[in-house]
């Protein structure tokens, strides 16, 4: 049997997150292993593997997901001093958990182009 989604399995509450927001479309949670102050986890209930794979009906929901970014950016004190909101998609961006998810991140200046260490 292939292994259970891991963000499938925090969105049933079989696995423990620090969830910080909850709805009917969206969980959000801080990320496990932060690359910033503020490292944030915005996961659609529904599973999807990868951006590659969303269409059009979609279109709401990954709205939805930036609008949560920002609403979670003020609620966590990034918003003024900015934040990054980020999909990796696929192996080159560094994906490594296959449901989609889009991270929020703030609390410290970041480098451009996001080479390694940035
Ligand atoms: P990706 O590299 O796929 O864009 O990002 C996956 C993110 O999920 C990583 O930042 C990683 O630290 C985080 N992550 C992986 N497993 C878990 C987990 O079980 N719990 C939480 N909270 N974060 C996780
Ligand atoms: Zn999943």
């Amino acid at each position: 049997m292939s292994k259970p989604c891991i963000f499938c399995e925090i969105v049933a509450g079989r696995m423990d997150a620090d969830v910080i927001h909850r709805d009917d479309q969206v969980v959000a949670f801080h990320d496990i292993h932060p690359q910033a102050p503020t490292h944030v986890l915005i996961i659609p209930r529904r599973h999807i593997e990868s951006m590659v794979d969303i269409q059009p009906d979609d279109a709401f929901l990954i709205g939805h997901m930036h609008l949560t970014a920002k609403k979670l950016a003020h609620e966590l004190g990034i918003a003024d001093t900015g934040y990054r909101s980020i999909f990796n998609c696929g192996r080159d961006a560094g994906q490594t958990v296959w449901h989609i998810h889009l991270h929020l991140m703030g609390g410290r200046s970041m480098g451009w182009p996001p080479w390694p260490g940035n």
